[in-house]
């Protein structure tokens, strides 16, 4: 996903991916979801290409550009990020 500049995918994010968007908790209101989302819920703003509806736009919230992408938590693949995000967020 995403990151810090309105625009620019971080560089390593694999478009599509959409891990980020499913795997977090996030506590503040997203459009359509005014009370966020639990942990391992899909964003209703992640399309059925896993990219984001919102990107570039005021509506997005804050906290998704700070989740650039990371090895750590990316890994290889989708799958390996829902499981490392997903053991993240059990830690946090
Ligand atoms: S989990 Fe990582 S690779 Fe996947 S969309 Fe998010 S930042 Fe990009
Ligand atoms: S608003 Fe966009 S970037 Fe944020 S979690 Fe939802 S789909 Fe992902």
């Amino acid at each position: 996903m995403n990151h810090n500049t309105a625009t620019d995918p971080a560089p390593g994010c694999r478009a599509g991916c959409g891990a980020c968007c499913i795997a977090p908790s996030i506590s503040s209101a997203i459009p359509g979801m005014p009370d966020g989302k639990p942990a391992g819920v899909r964003c209703i703003q992640l399309d059925t290409d896993n990219l984001c509806k919102l990107f570039g736009q005021p509506e997005r919230p804050a906290v998704c550009g700070n989740f650039g992408f990371d090895r750590e938590l990316c890994g290889d693949g989708r799958d390996e990020a829902l499981r490392l995000i997903g053991e993240w967020e059990r830690l946090t």
